[in-house]
C-alpha cells in the first residue's frame, strides 16, 4: 500500500527509569488505511500509542501525525485526530445525546454542528430510540459503537482506537469492523490495536510489536508467507514466542 502518509514514527522511545518500554520504533500509515497494531500484553503498544497522540512525551524520537510534528504542535494534532482508549472512554452516568452534546463540545463543534451531527450519529447507529437511555444502560457492543461514532464527531483525518472491541461477541466484533471499512472508504486513517487475531487479518497492514521493539510489518497476506502460517495467530504465535513480557 503506498499513498499519502499521514503517521510516520521515526525512532520513537519511552523509558521509564530504566526499563525501555518502547524501544526505538518506526512505522509509516497511509490515507484511509486500517493499520492494526499488534502486541502480547506489555509489549508497549498503549505507551507508543499515547505518545503518537501527543498524550505522553518521547524520551527520544519523534512521530508526525498530518503534517504536525507531536510534541511541538500538539494543538494541531489533536484537532485532526480522535482517539478511543481502552478503558470505556463514554460518561456512563450521562445519556446516549449528552455524551454525544458533552464530547461535540469538546471537540469544538457549534450547536448547530452538533445537533447535525447528533441525527447522523443517531441514525447510523439506529439508537434515535435510545438518545435518553443513560449509557450505563446500554450493552457494551453499543457502547463501543457508540464511542467510534464519538471519536469521529470532528471528522478527524486520523483516528486510534485502543483494543475497540474488547470483551464483546464474535458478531458485534463484526459489525464495529464494517463500520470501520466504511469510515476508512471515506478516507478517514484508522489505527487500531487488537488482541484478536481474527481481526489483524481485516487489516490492510499490520505490524507486531515484541518487548517494545517492532518486529514485523506488512500486510496480512504477506506476514503469513513470510512467515509460511496459514493465519495471523500463526503468524503472532511464532513471533511473539521468544517475548520476555509475556506469558505465551
Ligand atoms: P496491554 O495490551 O496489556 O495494554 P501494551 O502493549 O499496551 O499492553 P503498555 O501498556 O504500553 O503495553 O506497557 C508496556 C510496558 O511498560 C509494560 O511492561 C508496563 O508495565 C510498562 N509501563 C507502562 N506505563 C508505565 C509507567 N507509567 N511506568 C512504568 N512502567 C510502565
Amino acid at each position: 500500500m503506498t499513498g499519502e502518509v499521514v503517521i510516520s514514527v521515526n525512532n520513537l522511545t519511552k523509558q521509564f527509569g530504566t526499563f525501555t518500554a518502547v524501544d526505538s520504533i518506526n512505522l509509516d500509515v497511509y490515507r484511509g488505511e486500517i493499520f492494526g497494531f499488534i502486541g502480547a500484553n506489555g509489549a508497549g503498544k498503549t505507551t507508543a500509542m499515547r505518545m503518537i497522540t501527543g498524550l505522553l512525551e518521547p524520551s527520544s524520537g519523534e512521530a508526525i501525525v498530518a503534517g504536525f510534528k507531536v510534541t511541538q504542535h500538539p494543538e494541531q494534532v489533536k484537532k485532526r485526530i480522535g482517539y478511543m482508549s481502552q478503558r470505556f472512554p463514554l460518561y456512563e452516568d450521562l445519556t446516549v445525546s449528552e455524551n454525544i452534546e458533552f464530547f461535540g463540545g469538546i471537540y469544538g463543534l457549534t450547536d448547530y454542528q452538533i445537533e447535525t451531527q447528533m441525527n447522523l450519529v443517531l441514525q447510523e447507529l439506529e439508537m434515535m430510540h435510545m438518545r435518553r437511555t443513560l449509557v450505563r444502560e446500554l450493552p457494551l457492543g453499543w457502547k463501543q459503537k457508540l464511542a467510534f461514532s464519538t471519536a469521529l464527531l470532528h471528522g478527524p483525518e486520523v483516528v486510534f482506537l485502543d483494543e475497540p472491541t474488547g470483551g464483546v461477541d464474535p458478531i458485534t466484533r463484526r459489525q464495529f469492523w464494517d463500520k470501520m471499512y466504511k469510515e476508512a472508504d471515506r478516507g478517514t486513517t484508522i489505527f487500531v490495536t487488537t488482541h484478536y487475531m481474527d481481526e489483524a487479518e481485516y487489516c490492510d497492514r499490520v505490524s507486531i510489536m515484541v518487548d517494545g521493539q517492532i518486529i514485523a510489518l506488512d500486510s496480512p497476506q504477506n506476514l503469513k508467507n513470510q512467515f509460511r502460517s496459514d493465519s495471523m495467530d500463526e503468524v503472532f504465535v511464532k513471533l511473539a514466542r521468544s517475548a520476555k513480557r509475556s506469558d505465551l
